[in-house]
């Protein structure tokens, strides 16, 4: 069992099943929203138990990203499918993960390099975002 929360604490989730390795997004909204790039796993939406108040953002017509209105950490992203992204860095530690890719590189901020050796993809990548924990 996994769990995770928001910087204040009025967020708290469980993860009662595997996570997919995670990935680092470098699209325009993910930089935009998180101030960065945002690193993501992900779990069967049925597994995730949350407590507490999600501020839901709708981001795009097939997506939503999930945020405590409180401390403003970002948690979710929301999008078509099973599985409902979670933010790498509101989970405890430890996590078990590790970051295995980059996705939307082609959208990467200019001030930073993507140098770490891992697979980059200049858009999404359903190999990598699609993979689920063993
Ligand atoms: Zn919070
Ligand atoms: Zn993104």
């Amino acid at each position: 069992m996994t769990k995770g929360s928001c910087l204040c604490g009025a967020i708290e989730y469980h993860v009662s099943g595997p996570m997919r390795p995670v990935i680092a997004c470098h699209c325009n909204q993910c930089r935009k929203s998180s101030g960065h790039h945002v690193a993501a796993t992900s779990a069967k939406r049925e597994l995730i138990s949350i407590k507490g108040n999600v501020t839901w953002y709708q981001s795009s017509d097939t997506a939503r990203r999930g945020f405590c209105g409180v401390c403003g950490s970002q948690l979710f992203w929301d999008g078509p499918g099973s599985h409902m992204s979670i933010f790498a860095g509101t989970l405890d530690e430890p996590t078990g993960l590790k970051l295995s890719g980059h996705i939307f590189c082609a959208d990467k901020g200019d001030y930073y390099d993507i140098e770490d050796g891992l697979p980059k993809a200049d858009q999404d990548h359903p190999d990598m975002t699609t993979q689920v924990a063993p």
